[in-house]
């Protein structure tokens, strides 16, 4: 198959390695040319441009660019494929993305794999970034079956694991379990470094473990993430955010008013849930 990348990045570097070690002939596109290069050098691309004329035989696009350019790159990319090619992005919102590209595209399915790592650019992508990880596919009752098909073939070879939902199902779930968490972690991590005292910022930083990093890592990851998730899924973000504000409240007028079998009942639910989240041995720090 012949399969285009556009935007040579963590994620779209990743695909390109697993896609074309498993023999597919990989095309990218990416804004610099040394990227593209560097793509050649690596061995993980057979062609790779700055230019969209390479991908006029390309069976699958996958659009890997910053969400924020996604739109007009789609704009850009248009009149070079034929009306077969199946179009997916990689964007970690679903709702506006697919509103503005399927009414132009019919072939086109929105995707998101939930895999990644804190570092970006070529150089960050890695083999088999996507297995046994949640890949999710966003198709429309109006997507052609065959388009379906063809792209759950090619996101279960990466060894995925696959998930078909609404767009806007999508956009509330990953607000909850992805988007909330960044601005909380990000916030834990505003909160200590506001420490007045330099002598106890920093015995904190001394002191700080693993329940520290564990909390704080997606608050430390790249801001240019998680402006897009906000922007681009703000009212999901905002509603979950509000409610996560009330339950903070609850849980600081327990401690307030020393109402500590509340506090523990509070804790108690927390402990019973979390395992239907993450399925990880639980960390006593
Ligand atoms: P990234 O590492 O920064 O890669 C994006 C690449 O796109 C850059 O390397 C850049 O390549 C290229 N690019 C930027 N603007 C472009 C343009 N106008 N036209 C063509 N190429 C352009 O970012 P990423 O983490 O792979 O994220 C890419 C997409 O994946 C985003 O939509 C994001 O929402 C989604 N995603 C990210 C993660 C994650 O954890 N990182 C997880 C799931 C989904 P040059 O070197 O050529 O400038």
């Amino acid at each position: 198959m012949n399969i285009g990348i556009v935007g040579l990045g963590l994620i779209g570097g990743s695909l390109a390695i697993d896609l074309h070690h498993q023999g597919h002939t990989v095309i990218g596109v990416s804004r610099r040319v040394t990227t593209c290069q560097d793509a050649i050098a690596r061995g993980i691309v057979d062609i790779a441009d700055t230019g969209f004329a390479p991908l006029s035989e390309a069976d699958i696009v996958f659009l890997c660019t910053p969400l924020g350019v996604i739109q007009e790159t789609v704009a850009q990319l248009i009149p070079h494929l034929p009306t077969t090619t199946i179009l997916t992005d990689v964007g970690s919102v679903k709702q506006p993305i697919v509103e503005a590209i399927a009414p132009v595209w019919p072939n086109f399915i929105g995707g998101h794999p939930m895999a990644g790592t804190a570092e970006s650019g070529l150089d960050a992508a890695q083999a088999n970034l996507f297995a046994h990880r949640p890949y999710v596919l966003t198709p429309l009752d109006s997507t052609p079956p065959v388009a379906i098909q063809q792209l759950t073939e090619i996101v279960q070879s990466l060894g995925a694991i696959l998930y078909l939902c609404k767009p806007s199902h999508h956009d509330q779930a990953v607000a909850w379990i992805s988007h909330l968490p960044v601005m909380v972690s990000a916030s834990l991590i505003q909160s200590c470094i506001s420490e007045p005292d330099p002598n106890v910022l920093q015995l904190a930083h001394q002191l700080a473990s693993s329940g520290f990093r564990d909390t704080s890592r997606v608050g430390g990851g790249n801001p240019e993430l998680g402006v897009m998730m906000a922007r681009y899924n703000r009212v999901e973000l905002l509603r979950a955010l509000a409610v996560y504000r009330q339950h903070l409240d609850q849980l600081m007028l327990c401690i307030e008013h020393e109402d500590w079998p509340a506090l523990e009942t509070q804790l108690t639910q927390t402990q019973q849930a979390r395992p239907r989240f993450v399925d990880e041995p639980l960390s006593n720090t």
